[in-house]
């Protein structure tokens, strides 16, 4: 079948892009899934059990680190320091008057599998309440879809992935139990969790897409604490080995690695005139794929490049979509702190599964007095990497010598750390657009990041830290080791907003079922459509359910 016999193309396998694609096979379509990234093999490319391990981090393929550029970040205010980072090693980690853009930036994977290829496979339902910030605290943008609308693709989607989960979780009502029972918490967990007690909150098992039994043809987990450097058992739901796998095997899925998406090229306006003129299609793509451009005809079109790569792709086609002039606008981003301290019992910290523990007590979007948006604390010493000698040695445990050997020996296992993520609220200099200097191969502008602090968000962070800090000493942490958060650093793990959904086509890109608002077969199915982030939640289920509702109400 040539390419224009596709009844769609899906641009961007990632969280969003795979779910949509594999949908569309379940509905019978051909589907064109495309990435401009590699195709990575759990089997061969991840080399957990290599000596290189904790050096390596999430080991990169040719082509699987996208390129942004950072507008400069704001001057910090030297008052602040109680939301400075810095650790025992290293002192300060940002020594400048301003923000900065830790390690690679925009750290997102480009990739069959997107950047679910080294997410930590946290798998969170939107609290309701934080889906109408507008109508009931004058912020953000109202989701134009309920939790009850998209309840049963919440569960399909957790059933495709085999989410593990506890009976219930706060504020969220399920109209079935997860697929798998949760995971047993790990022995540091478990001790985070004696602190909760004391301080009066829950502390529940976090629902997780890596797999508590062997499901579906997959294994279990065997608790190596891996997953953000990539799970070589096929076990974390990456999108890779669950949706694409599922969309291949249906027969009806080519899926194209290495293959960028260069241009959207729009037809003429047809039909009915409407509030934003006429319906139009997006009649083909430019793809650059083998060393060679292309065009391919398009059906239907689903841009799923994520939340900085998808407003860069309409922004380079000036009008296209953005009659609201909302493209790029609106940019949440990861509001953030980690603290980190040792306790005095081994614990075999680095072992387990990476966050199996959680407390949503914060997490409704009036939790803390004076402020709008809540927030979550989790277990966290994975994603802060803090689990090999290395980064011990480094971060956590100054000196050298035999007193240094023996510190070492009773901190690598002994460290525990309490991870906070808030509610991040739109700004006017929180944004995307095209930067006017920096150009990718192909001589198009990159996508340029615009990120802002504001006085609530300081507010935020000072009680996630506040919190984060009294968890781990009610946990028996006697002392800490590292902070770090948003205030001084950019972190862009959870990034959304950017083509917000909406109602009003003045006000959003896409409508309730994320089409393009004046096209017929555009939409887009990836973290940008998101109108509010959320106090913590985690956001590749929402993607997901969302995606799979988008395709349903194409069909
Ligand atoms: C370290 C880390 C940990 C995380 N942990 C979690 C977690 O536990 N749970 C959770 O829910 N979320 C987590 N996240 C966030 C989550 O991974 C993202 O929110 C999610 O993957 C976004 O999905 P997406 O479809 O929008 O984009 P992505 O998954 O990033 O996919 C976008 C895809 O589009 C492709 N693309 C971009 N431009 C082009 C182009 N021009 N042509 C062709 N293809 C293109 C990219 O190559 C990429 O594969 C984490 C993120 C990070 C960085
Ligand atoms: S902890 Fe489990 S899910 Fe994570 S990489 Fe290891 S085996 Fe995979």
């Amino acid at each position: 079948m040539g390419d224009s016999g596709y009844d769609a193309i899906v641009v961007g396998a990632g969280a969003g892009g795979a779910a949509a694609a594999w949908r569309m096979t379940q509905r019978g379509w051909r589907v064109l899934l495309l990435d401009a990234g590699p195709a990575f093999d759990p089997d061969t490319d991840y080399g957990l059990d290599r000596p290189d391990w904790e050096q390596a981090g999430f080991r990169h393929k040719p082509g699987s680190l996208g390129e942004t550029r950072f507008a400069t970040l704001q001057e910090l205010d030297p008052t602040l320091t109680d939301l400075r980072s810095w650790s025992l090693g290293q002192g300060p980690t940002n020594r400048e008057s301003r923000r900065a853009v830790s390690g690679p930036g925009y750290h997102h994977v480009r990739g069959i599998g997107g950047t679910t290829l080294h997410f930590v496979g946290e798998s969170h339902r939107m609290n309701p309440a934080s889906m109408a910030m507008h109508s009931r605290f004058g912020v953000a943008a109202d989701w134009p879809v309920t939790y009850a609308e998209l309840e049963p693709w919440y569960l399909e989607a957790e059933r495709l992935l085999g989410v593990a989960g506890p009976a219930e979780v706060r504020d969220r009502w399920r109209s079935a139990p997860y697929p798998l029972p949760a995971h047993p918490m790990s022995r540091a967990s478990q001790r985070l969790g004696r602190g909760a007690a004391a301080l009066g909150f829950a502390w529940d098992a976090n629902p997780r897409c890596a797999l508590s039994q062997p499901y579906d043809g997959r294994p279990s987990c065997n608790y190596c604490g891996g997953c953000t450097h990539g799970c070589p058992r096929r076990d974390k739901g990456s999108a890779d080995v669950s949706f694409v796998a599922k969309a291949k095997a249906s027969g009806r899925c080519d899926v194209r690695a290495n293959t960028m998406l260069l241009r959207l090229v729009q037809g003429g306006g047809t039909g009915a005139a409407t509030g934003v003129g006429r319906i139009r299609r997006i009649e083909a793509i430019e793809i650059f794929e083998g060393g060679r451009r292309r065009r391919l005809p398009v059906r239907r079109l689903v841009l799923a490049c994520g939340a900085i790569e998808t407003p860069r792709m309409l922004l380079l086609e000036p009008g296209l979509a953005n009659a609201s002039g909302q493209v790029g606008r609106n940019l949440l981003e990861s509001v953030a702190w980690t603290s980190i301290g040792r306790v005095d019992e081994p614990l075999l910290s680095f072992g387990g599964l990476p966050a199996d523990a959680i407390t949503w007590h914060h997490n409704r979007p009036d939790s803390i007095p004076g402020v709008i948006g809540g927030f979550r604390l989790s277990a966290a010493i994975h994603e802060s990497e803090m689990i090999g000698a290395i980064a011990h040695a480094q971060r956590a445990v100054p000196g050298f010598g035999r007193a240094h050997k023996r510190e070492m020996r009773r901190a690598v296992g002994s460290t525990v750390a309490v991870g906070a993520v808030g509610e991040s609220l739109p700004h006017p200099r929180s944004k995307v657009d095209l930067d006017p200097v920096g150009r990718d191969p192909f001589g198009r502008p990159l996508a340029r990041i615009h990120s802002y602090v504001d006085a609530m968000t300081v507010q935020r962070l000072r009680a996630m830290a506040g919190a984060a800090r009294a968890l781990l000493r009610a946990s028996g942490v006697t002392t800490l080791v590292e902070e770090y958060g948003t205030y001084d650093h950019f972190s862009s793990a959870h990034v959304f907003g950017t083509c917000r959904m909406g109602k009003d086509p003045r006000q959003s890109v896409v409508d309730a079922n994320l089409r393009v608002h004046g096209f017929d077969n555009f939409h887009i199915c990836d973290a940008s459509v998101f109108p509010s982030s959320g106090g913590g939640e985690a956001p590749s289920l929402t993607i997901q359910a969302l995606a799979l509702r988008a395709v349903d109400r194409m069909a």
